[in-house]
This record gives C-alpha cells, sequence and structure tokens, in this order.
C-alpha cells in the first residue's frame, strides 16, 4: 500500500456486481488508492459516510476473505449501533407527548430526547428543558447542531437564507420539496403551511440524523445516507420517497440538498442522480424535461467537480449564510463573504437573487451576479467566483483574483509572495501535482485528494484511511488558514 506516491482516494462506484460489504451507515464504498503516472493501488472498502476512523472504522480489502466469525460479530456491531428507538416507537412517543400538559413535556438536552411521564426520574442528573409547542415545532433550534467537523457537523442557515430559498421555491412554483439535509427549511415549510396563508406545500426530509424521528411522522422523514443512497427503514422508506417524488396532481417536485462540505462530490452526485431517476420513473414522457429540478448548496471550490459530475448544473452567485459556522455567517458588522453557493439544474435566469442584498441581472450571462462580479467583455462572462472583483489578464488571457499578479517566471497569475516554480499555487488544481496543470492531468476524474486539500489551504478534506497518518492542525490553526484561504 506504500509502495507508491500516493495521490488520494477515489471512490468507484460502478462495479455492482458484488454487494459491499455493510457497516453501521450501510453499505460500505469500495475506494482506490491512486498514484502518480496513474498506476492504481489495491481496492478497499471503507464507510461511506465517515471520513474519521474514529466515527466509523471500517475497513476491508476488496479481495480480503472474511471469516465467519467476524462476519457475525461485524452483524452484531451494526444492530448495537442501532437507534434506541424505531421511527414508529418515537411516532406514538410523541402522540403521547404532545397530548402532555406543558410542565410535564420535558426535553433532556444530555440525551436529545423528549421524555415521557415516568422516564424523568432516569434523567434526574441530566438538564431537563420545557418543551412548549412552538419549540416542538424548530426541531433544529431544540436539538443540539451536530459537531462532528469531519463528517456530521451541522450548519443551519442564517434566517435570511433559509427565507431566501423558502421564497425562491415559492416563487418558481415548487410544491414538494425534497429536503435533503436541509432540516431548517424543512422545518420552515411546516411553519409557513400552518400560517394557511398560501396553497401548502409538501416536504419530506432525508437526513441521517434519527433525531429527527421524534418530531416527524414517516411521511415526513426518511432516515438516509446520501453518501451511499441508503435508507436505513428499507423498502418503507423507498416507497415514501418513491411516491413523494410523482408529480400527479401537477405537483412539480424540487430537491434542495445540503450536504456536509468534507463529503465526497462523486457519491453524492450520484445519489442525487439515482434520487432524478427515480423521479424520471414517475413522469409521464410527454414533456421534454429529463431531470428532476435540483438545489445542491456547496462552497464554491467546488464547481468543477460539481459540474464534472452533473454537466446540467450551474453555479449561482448567491452566497448562503449559517447561523452556527465560525467563518461562514455574517458578523454584526459588516458582510463577511460565505463560499457557500447554490448549484443547481434550475435556469439560473429563473432564479432572482435579491437586489437589496447586492445582486444583479447580467443580460449577457443572463443570469443574477454578486454586485462585484463584473461583466469583462474580454471574456465575456462575469467571472468571480469567491465574491470579490476578479481582473483580467492579457497575457492569460482570463480573469483572476484580486490578489494575484502576473509573473513571468512562473508564466502564470499567483500570489506576488509566492516562491517562483515551487509555490503552493502552482501545479495541477485537480491532483496537487507539481508535475502538470490540471488541463493535462492525468486524473482528471479523481477525487480532489486529503494531500492536495491541506496543499491547497482549504485543509478539511481527509480521506478515510489517509486521515489516520493527517497531521492534525490545532482548531485555531486550522481556522486561521481557512481564513487566510478565504481571503488570499
Ligand atoms: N443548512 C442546513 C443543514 C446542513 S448541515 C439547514 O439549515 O437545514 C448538513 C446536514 O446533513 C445535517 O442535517 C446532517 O445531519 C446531514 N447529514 C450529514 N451527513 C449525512 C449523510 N451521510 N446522509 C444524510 N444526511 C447527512
Ligand atoms: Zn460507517
Ligand atoms: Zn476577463
Ligand atoms: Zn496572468
Ligand atoms: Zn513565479
Amino acid at each position: 500500500m506504500e509502495s507508491c506516491e500516493s495521490l488520494g482516494i477515489e471512490p468507484i462506484l460502478n462495479e455492482k456486481d458484488r454487494p459491499a460489504p455493510r457497516c453501521p451507515h450501510g453499505p460500505t464504498l469500495l475506494f482506490e488508492k491512486v498514484c502518480e503516472g496513474g498506476s492504481k493501488g489495491r481496492r478497499f472498502y471503507a464507510c461511506s459516510a465517515c471520513r474519521d476512523r474514529k466515527d466509523c472504522n471500517f475497513f476491508q480489502w476488496e479481495d480480503e476473505k472474511v471469516s465467519e466469525a467476524r462476519q457475525l460479530a461485524r452483524e452484531e456491531e451494526n444492530k448495537a449501533k442501532l437507534p434506541a428507538f424505531t421511527h414508529k416507537q418515537y411516532c406514538a412517543r410523541l402522540k403521547k407527548f404532545v397530548d402532555l400538559p406543558l410542565q410535564e413535556k420535558k426535553f433532556c438536552a444530555e440525551c436529545q430526547l423528549l421524555l415521557l411521564p415516568g422516564e424523568q426520574a432516569a434523567h434526574s442528573s441530566h438538564r431537563l428543558t420545557e418543551v412548549t409547542s412552538a419549540q416542538l415545532r424548530r426541531p433544529s433550534v431544540l436539538l443540539r447542531p451536530l459537531e462532528n467537523k469531519k463528517s456530521n457537523a451541522q450548519y443551519l442557515f442564517a434566517d435570511r437564507s433559509a427565507h431566501f430559498l423558502l421564497q425562491t421555491l415559492v416563487q418558481l412554483g415548487f410544491k414538494k420539496v425534497l429536503c435533503v439535509g436541509t432540516p431548517r427549511l424543512h422545518e420552515l415549510i411546516k411553519l409557513r403551511n400552518l400560517e394557511k396563508k398560501d396553497t401548502p406545500m409538501q416536504s419530506l426530509l432525508l437526513d441521517i440524523d434519527f433525531r429527527f424521528a421524534q418530531f416527524y411522522s414517516q411521511g415526513e422523514f426518511c432516515h438516509y445516507n446520501m453518501f451511499n443512497h441508503h435508507f436505513f427503514g428499507g423498502e418503507v422508506s423507498r416507497l415514501i420517497l418513491q411516491s413523494f417524488l410523482s408529480e400527479s396532481d401537477g405537483d412539480k417536485v424540487v430537491m434542495v440538498a445540503d450536504p456536509p462540505f468534507g463529503g465526497l462530490v462523486k457519491p453524492l452526485a450520484h445519489s442525487f442522480s439515482l434520487i432524478s431517476q427515480a423521479w424520471k420513473t414517475q413522469q409521464s414522457s410527454d414533456g421534454g424535461v429529463t431531470e428532476m429540478p435540483m438545489i445542491w448548496i456547496f462552497p464554491y471550490f467546488f464547481e468543477p467537480r460539481i459540474v464534472e459530475c452533473l454537466p446540467s448544473f450551474r453555479m449561482l452567485d448567491y452566497q448562503v449564510d449559517y447561523d452556527n459556522h465560525p467563518l461562514y455567517k455574517h458578523g454584526k458588522t459588516g458582510r463577511k463573504q460565505s463560499p457557500v453557493r447554490l448549484f443547481t439544474n434550475i435556469c439560473p435566469r429563473d432564479l432572482v437573487l435579491p437586489k437589496e442584498e447586492g445582486y444583479r441581472f447580467c443580460s449577457v450571462c443572463e443570469r443574477y451576479v454578486w454586485s462585484l462580479n463584473k461583466h469583462c467583455p474580454k471574456c465575456n462572462v462575469c467571472p468571480s467566483k469567491d465574491g470579490r472583483e476578479w481582473k483580467h489578464c492579457s497575457v492569460c488571457e482570463k480573469c483572476v483574483k484580486p490578489s494575484w499578479k502576473h509573473c513571468g517566471a512562473c508564466g502564470r497569475c499567483c500570489l506576488p509572495d509566492h516562491s517562483c516554480g515551487s509555490s503552493a499555487g502552482q501545479g495541477c488544481f485537480n491532483c496537487g501535482s507539481l508535475k502538470h496543470k490540471r488541463k493535462v492531468c492525468p486524473h482528471k476524474d479523481t477525487q480532489r485528494t486529503s494531500k492536495n486539500w491541506t496543499k491547497t489551504k482549504t485543509g478539511n478534506k481527509i480521506g478515510p484511511v489517509l486521515k489516520a497518518k493527517a497531521k492534525r492542525k490545532s482548531g485555531a490553526a486550522r481556522r486561521a488558514k481557512k481564513a487566510a484561504a478565504l481571503s488570499s
């Protein structure tokens, strides 16, 4: 395994002849180490959802023989990791809970559990809070956001972004919203229905966080892993999704996904394609439409990867803000730029970005752009990706970041303080190699790697196995590095 200079780990998605072994997060993914020169390393299975071995340490070589004893132990382990209650049980509990008098409606902050009478004694040393019916309708506020930086951090939309999304979907005439990893949007849709001012919208939440099963019926929430399109609830959940995707009453469906940013693009794109395919089977064949409308929320620097996997997707300039993200939320004074964008196969012309927040329509590009994103007549696009005003370099014949200067020695634009020929900004933006540029990268189809990510300053992308080897930086150092990367 150590025989080659590793460039990264690539998930293999099209080898379906053998069923993958399962970890507590459903079927594992097959990975392959890609080496300098394009040679391939030994393949292995690892958890689809967790990029930290601390969270899920499943590992198996593709050609490994697994003894029956180990197989059984594994199944035991998978069973042991199942939630305390089934979704049905949670629904029955909720029914009882809503009928309790207010002073008996208790939520255990430690266990993140709505308690029924008689259960409080077992939680006597825990912090219990009273739950009003208003709070019961806002699980994303009541529940503590998951904080696992690698796999499962929950970054909740700030009000302005949540309302922008909802308003946009309403204006586009969607009647059903498939919320994949967007619990706050799901919640807002249900709240809007309660107000009964407009025609109601249906919403189905797919999320790996099973705590939501305490608040929603089986028709409103499915326990789901978006990295392997796995329904923990099995066939029942699959059918719930299938019927949600039908537009029999002319109710248009849209998907809005906000995956964890450390996630692998390829498996996500694969799952979203499977959702789109399921949608397609529900369509009458008369319309020319072939793809389910989708919005995928992700940082702008993933644009090449996303567009490569889903060619019909375009990145919009809209900057998504979060409540609890240390870097991406607005400061009290002035606006902090968020690197998070919407990627969508909906026509950009139809996605009206709010003028009062500084967006305008570019009639040449036929899309809404950020105020500082000025149209370049030479490139004939609004070129900025990161929200700053880019400038045209006549030697490179393209627009570049404002902080870059053209370097004669390197023959390209770079940060002024780079060391010629060896800077981190040099080399291949796809695989991190210093020996070639992205255009001629032999691994164009491979995932960016942990190595490359730390090199390219974003520092949060760790492969499932490489992670163990990766040097850990302190949280503060990482955050500082990230901040620097966003503004350089
Ligand atoms: N901005 C969103 C939350 C995004 S945080 C909002 O405000 O609604 C990412 C979400 O994806 C979380 O809800 C998390 O529980 C979920 N998630 C993380 N990993 C997942 C996986 N493998 N499969 C499905 N959902 C996942
Ligand atoms: Zn796992
Ligand atoms: Zn230009
Ligand atoms: Zn240049
Ligand atoms: Zn140089």
